[in-house]
């Protein structure tokens, strides 16, 4: 009996984690990941914070699906562009779309798209040498960040940070040069909810009680009877009069931004307080409030027609999970549980067809870029990497492909 052909679409932590359950359960498999960067692990390389090399430490995991469980990558394939969703399902048993959600959510808010407003993804991707992303926009003296997730947090600890601080990261020059010459002198973090619901978590902010050079204020964190909220609110409590430099940051909680303020550029954020209106000036907004679909893919009708949306299963043979699926939430872990029950239920459904033709069907794709070719990368990232930096990211497709295409073998 032929084993059955599954593309999955996105080789970032969802697609990882299935291709891992499905192998593990069926070894026979063939299991293609394809993304449409020429490096794999999707946030892992482009999201996490740089100096969080830790939780970056489950792409080993995640190289061992294809180096040791067979799964195959094909980088640097966009679906939708470069063969669409029709041609795949026509080619495999079944299709998986973990396509992650890319697009910063707007404030949707009168004066959102002033200059000197910025998404955290659009941010985040410039500081991480994402090779589809912008420059590094000026952000003045007192950016504001709104929102009050884990992303809000990494933003506010890599702006406060003092360069030494940033030694064993993976931040590459450009980026390092533009945090030390910032001329940040106060951030503000806002966020919607008061602090008992916030959506950080503890650990992220205890984490920020290391800064060396910063001056903390906290302000209206108020208090709870649920336990575990006001274990919350004791954290961010704590960090209040930690004073150990002069870069200012300040947290708010309950302030609801109706309005961005300002002629050609930010100069204020208007928000709804439960006292009335309060008015906090500043020249740059950094919004971190989700994040949506690209555009590449017709997510939300895709979603809308699913045979049962909450089990990722979109039509036969074609099914969602991670981000994809569920929104901009939950961390790399959560998309493990995801990926096992959704590989439980693909193998359930699975009727292999002979007549598929599988990765045959990818064969044309000149530009594709095989697991071997992000190993070069990989290597050569590892080996330039200056004093204090773990590696030093290609920042260009092109010098990506250059080197995927043999220009240097690894050691
Ligand atoms: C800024 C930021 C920081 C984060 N930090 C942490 C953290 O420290 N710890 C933690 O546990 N979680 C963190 N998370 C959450 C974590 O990154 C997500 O849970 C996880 O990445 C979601 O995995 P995913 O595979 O669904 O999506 P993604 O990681 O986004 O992967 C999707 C992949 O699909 C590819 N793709 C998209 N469209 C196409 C297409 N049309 N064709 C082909 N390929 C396509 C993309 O290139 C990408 O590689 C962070 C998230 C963000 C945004």
């Amino acid at each position: 009996m032929t084993a059955g052909k599954i593309a999955i679409v996105g080789a970032g932590p969802s697609g990882c984690f299935l291709a891992q359950s499905l192998l593990k359960s069926a070894p026979g498999l063939e299991v293609d990941l394809i993304d449409r960067l020429p490096v794999p692990y999707g946030l892992v390389r482009y999201g996490v914070a740089a100096d969080h090399q830790g939780t970056k430490g489950v792409a080993r995991q995640f190289a061992r699906v294809f180096e040791r469980q067979g799964a195959r990558f094909f980088g640097n394939v966009t679906l939708g562009r470069d063969i669409t969703l029709e041609a795949l399902r026509g080619a495999y048993d079944a299709v998986v779309l973990a396509a992650g959600l890319s697009q910063d959510r707007p404030l949707g808010i009168p004066g959102a798209d002033l200059p000197g407003v910025h998404g955290a993804g659009t941010l985040t991707r410039a500081l991480y040498d994402h090779p589809d992303a912008g420059g590094l926009p000026g952000l003045g003296p007192r950016p504001l960040i709104v929102g009050n997730g884990n992303v809000a947090i990494d933003l506010l600890r890599l702006l406060a940070k003092q360069p030494g601080e940033l030694d064993g990261s993976d931040l590459g020059p450009v980026a390092t040069g533009w945090l030390a010459q910032s001329g940040i002198e106060e951030i503000t973090i806002a966020g919607r909810s008061p602090a008992a619901q916030a959506k950080f978590d503890t650990v992220m902010i205890k984490e920020l009680a290391k800064l060396s050079g910063v001056s903390i204020r906290v302000l209206g964190a108020g208090s709870s009877d649920d336990p575990a909220e006001q274990k919350k609110i004791d954290a961010v409590q704590a960090l209040d009069g930690i004073a150990t430099g002069p870069r200012r940051v300040t947290f708010r909680f309950g302030l609801t931004p109706v309005a961005v303020v300002g002629h050609s550029h930010v100069e204020a954020v208007r928000f709804a307080t439960d006292a009335g209106e309060e008015v906090v000036p500043c020249t740059s907004v950094l919004t971190a409030i989700g994040f949506g679909p690209s555009g590449d893919l017709p997510r939300e009708a895709l979603l809308a027609d699913a045979t049962d949306a909450g089990a990722g299963a979109l039509a036969p043979g074609l099914y969602a999970t991670g981000w994809f699926r569920r929104g901009p939430r939950g961390t790399i872990p959560d998309n493990r549980a995801d990926a096992q029950a959704l590989a439980a239920r693909i193998l359930d459904q699975l009727a292999p067809d002979p007549a598929k033709a599988g990765r045959a069907a990818l064969a044309g794709l000149a530009q594709a870029v095989d697991y071997t070719g992000w190993t070069r990368i990989d290597a050569h990232e590892i080996k330039a990497a200056p004093e204090g930096r773990c590696r030093a990211k290609i920042t260009t497709r092109e010098e990506m492909l250059r080197l995927a295409r043999h220009q240097e073998t690894p050691q």
